[in-house]
Order: C-alpha cells, then sequence, then structure tokens
C-alpha cells in the first residue's frame, strides 16, 4: 500500500511530474536549438533571394596593402554546393553556426605574419597584425581588417546575448566580438580558426 513513505497513488503522481517535467526539458532545449539554426537559415535563405545584390568590399594586396573599396556581387550558394565546398565540419560552423573546440583549430596558437581571408570566399578578414593572445583557445583579434568586410548582428542564442560577427559578403559565420579586448579598440574578436584560411604577407 506504501511505496517508500508515499501512498501509491502519490508516488506515481510524482514519477508522472517527473518524466512530464523531463520532457518538457527536452522540449524546451530542442526549441532553442532548432530556433539557433533556423534563424541561420533564414539568414542563409534571404540571401539567396537576394542574388544580385552587391556589396562594397575593401580588398587587399598580398602584402596586406589597402586597395581601394570595390563593388562585388554577394556570393550566394545553395547548402548542397557549400556542403560540397567546404565538408561537413567546416560547413557546420560557417553555415549552421556550429562553433569549434577551444585549442582544436588552426590558428589559436599561430604568429605568422599574413591574412586572414574567409574560407567560403577568399574575402579578407583579419591581420596577424591585429591578432593576440586571448587565452581563450581561438584566434583573436582587436580588430577586422575593414569594418566593411564583415557584418555584426545580435545573437540570443542559448540564451546569452551576443553579438555574431558574419562575412559580408557570402554571410559565413565567423564567430563573436566582445568588449573585453586589449587597445586600442577594447574589442575582442573570437573567430574560429576553421572559419578562416591564412596567407602569408608576400
Ligand atoms: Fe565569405
Amino acid at each position: 500500500m506504501f511505496d517508500g513513505g508515499l501512498p501509491r497513488d502519490e508516488a506515481a503522481g510524482n514519477v508522472t511530474r517527473r518524466v512530464f517535467l523531463f520532457g518538457a526539458a527536452a522540449a524546451i532545449l530542442g526549441a532553442v536549438v532548432w530556433r539557433y539554426s533556423g534563424s541561420r537559415r533564414a539568414v542563409v535563405k534571404a540571401a539567396a533571394d537576394n542574388r544580385r545584390v552587391n556589396v562594397a568590399i575593401v580588398e587587399f594586396s598580398g602584402a596586406g596593402a589597402r586597395q581601394g573599396v570595390y563593388s562585388v556581387p554577394r556570393i550566394v550558394k545553395s547548402d548542397d554546393e557549400w556542403r560540397a565546398q567546404l565538408g561537413r565540419g567546416v560547413y557546420g560552423i560557417t553555415r549552421e553556426g556550429d562553433t569549434e573546440f577551444a585549442f582544436s583549430g588552426e590558428y589559436w596558437d599561430f604568429e605568422e605574419d599574413g591574412l586572414f581571408r574567409c574560407v567560403c570566399c577568399g574575402t579578407a578578414l583579419f591581420s596577424s597584425l591585429a591578432k593576440f593572445n586571448s587565452g581563450t583557445g581561438w584566434p583573436s583579434f582587436f580588430e577586422p581588417v575593414a569594418a566593411q568586410n564583415i557584418e555584426k548582428r545580435e545573437d540570443h542564442s542559448f540564451g546569452i546575448s551576443r553579438t555574431e560577427v558574419s562575412c559580408r559578403r557570402c554571410d559565413a559565420h565567423l564567430g563573436h566580438v566582445f568588449d573585453d579586448g586589449p587597445p586600442p579598440t577594447g574589442s575582442r574578436y573570437c573567430i574560429n580558426s576553421a572559419s578562416l584560411k591564412f596567407f602569408k604577407f608576400s
């Protein structure tokens, strides 16, 4: 008649409540993940609807010298095309907004002099001249090579308010920017190595 000090009906009710609460928690987590990945897909789809839109991008020489501002077509590809070009891991980070594990990428502990370009479209994004060791395990920069070459947008995924950074020309997810960086800007661009491709100054 009694189970663990509780009447059987009450004990059964507790089990039902626990199952319900677990299910509710799983549903909420699923909704958050779905909403986040959905928001990235919505951005990609919006870009796909603007195939003829041009964007102003600052180009740089192999030596890292600023060449000027050029109006170039936005790079738009289908999910299948990006997946074939990038492979699953890089696709997940650049097109779906995933984050690589800290201390796992190619550039967090990398000190050569050169330009870091978008792995998806080749747009110049960051210079080694603005790179610093943040101790976070991700390559960190106090500024982009040109403000026009990146896009910032508010990101409220996972219940955290952050500012996402993406490539202006192809909308690749790069990482996030925080306001706890070093002088002269006080910014810390925390970027996935997988979103970047390094070119040594020539
Ligand atoms: Fe890009």
